[in-house]
């Protein structure tokens, strides 16, 4: 994901509107590779800018991956999850006990659909998700 001051300059040059509450969520996401939901996203924002609305930071969330600057990701964590990271192909280790996300930029380069079952389909998109305990989830039990 941009910069907040490269992200200011490309909404700007596609007629969207950049208020403060829209950068400090440019800051927040900057560089975050946690995958908060927009909920976690909202109370962050809410902490430096008491102003901010949910409905704000689901906005501009939503601009973000319009503009391909963010991906928005349904891990199967109970919200959605927000992805910063669209520059490095990569997939996800998914902590059952506590919902945390962890990037896994590994290739499964003989990963693919066998042909008998493919009938015409293209894939476009590949995303594996390993679900299982995160290190802390695993001691507690
Ligand atoms: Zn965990
Ligand atoms: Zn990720």
């Amino acid at each position: 994901m941009k910069t907040g001051a490269e992200l200011t300059s490309l909404f700007r040059s596609h007629g969207l509107r950049v208020t403060p509450q829209r950068q400090a969520i440019f800051r927040l996401l900057h560089g975050n590779d946690t995958h908060p939901t927009v909920e976690s996203l909202y109370d962050r924002a809410r902490a430096e800018m008491p102003t901010i609305s949910l409905k704000t930071v689901y906005q501009t969330v939503h601009d973000l991956e319009a503009l391909g600057e963010v991906r928005v990701l349904d891990l199967g964590t109970g919200s959605v999850r927000v992805d910063p990271n669209v520059e490095d192909e990569h997939h996800h280790l998914v902590c059952v006990g506590c919902g945390r996300v962890r990037d896994l930029p590994v290739e499964f380069a003989g990963l693919r659909v066998p042909h008998k079952h493919r009938r015409g389909f293209t894939v476009d998109d590949v995303q594996v998700i390993f679900r299982g305990r995160c290190e802390e989830c695993s001691k507690s039990r």
